[in-house]
């Protein structure tokens, strides 16, 4: 099973990710999480990625396209995937829709995790407390969402051009949540782990 997790920042998509994970026995991509760890080791992307991604803006396509385009061919990305933070410009989908038609293997189905900017400010702010995430502080979260609107929106709506968005609302409880969306991929015929 391939899906892709759409959402603004702080619409859950890591939390639930990580339930999909365990449940449908794929792997996690998250560009995120590999940038994240990139900046932590501190190896050329990481150097590259850490201001941008401190103030809240994109990292380049061809850094992220690189990155996706090693992962998916790995072992473990080859029963399934779940790529979460990616894409999340137009350039990227279409980089995207490129390596998965060289491998003959189309998207099962885009998730989109819908929670207003209201919401998604509040989590943050309060992931911000707990966590400490650099790029959860308030000019930072204002780029963020206003790049997910500008950049992102666009590829929403080109997956619900091509018939495989599937909307699920994403200020339910983190359960409710879960439960909506493995209704959704029954419905597409995803195999359970
Ligand atoms: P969130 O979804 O809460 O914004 P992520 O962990 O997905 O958090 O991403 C954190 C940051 O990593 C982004 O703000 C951006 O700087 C960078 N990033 C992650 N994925 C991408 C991507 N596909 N393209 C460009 N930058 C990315």
């Amino acid at each position: 099973m391939r899906v892709v997790l759409l959402g603004p920042p702080g619409a859950g998509k890591g939390t639930q990710a990580k339930e999909l994970v365990a449940r449908y026995e794929i792997a996690q991509l998250s560009t995120g999480d590999m940038l994240r760890a990139a900046v932590a080791a501190g190896t050329p992307i990481g150097l590259k990625a850490k201001d941008i991604m401190a103030r809240g803006e994109l990292v380049p396509d061809d850094v992220v396209v690189a990155i996706v385009g090693d992962r998916i061919e790995q072992p473990d990305a080859r029963r399934g995937f779940i790529l979460d933070g990616f894409p999340r410009t137009v350039p990227q989908a279409e980089a995207l829709d490129a390596m998965l038609d060289e491998i003959g293997k189309p998207l099962d189905v885009v998730l989109l995790l819908q929670v207003s900017d209201e919401v998604s400010l509040e989590r943050l702010l309060g992931r911000r407390a707990a966590e400490g995430r650099s790029d959860d502080a308030p000019e930072a979260i204002e780029n963020r969402l206003r790049l997910y609107h500008e950049l992102t929106e666009p590829v929403v709506e080109r997956y619900r051009a091509n018939g495989t968005l599937v909307g699920v609302d994403g200020e339910q409880p983190v359960e409710d949540v879960a439960r909506e969306i493995e209704d959704a991929l029954a419905q597409v015929g995803a195999p359970q782990a």
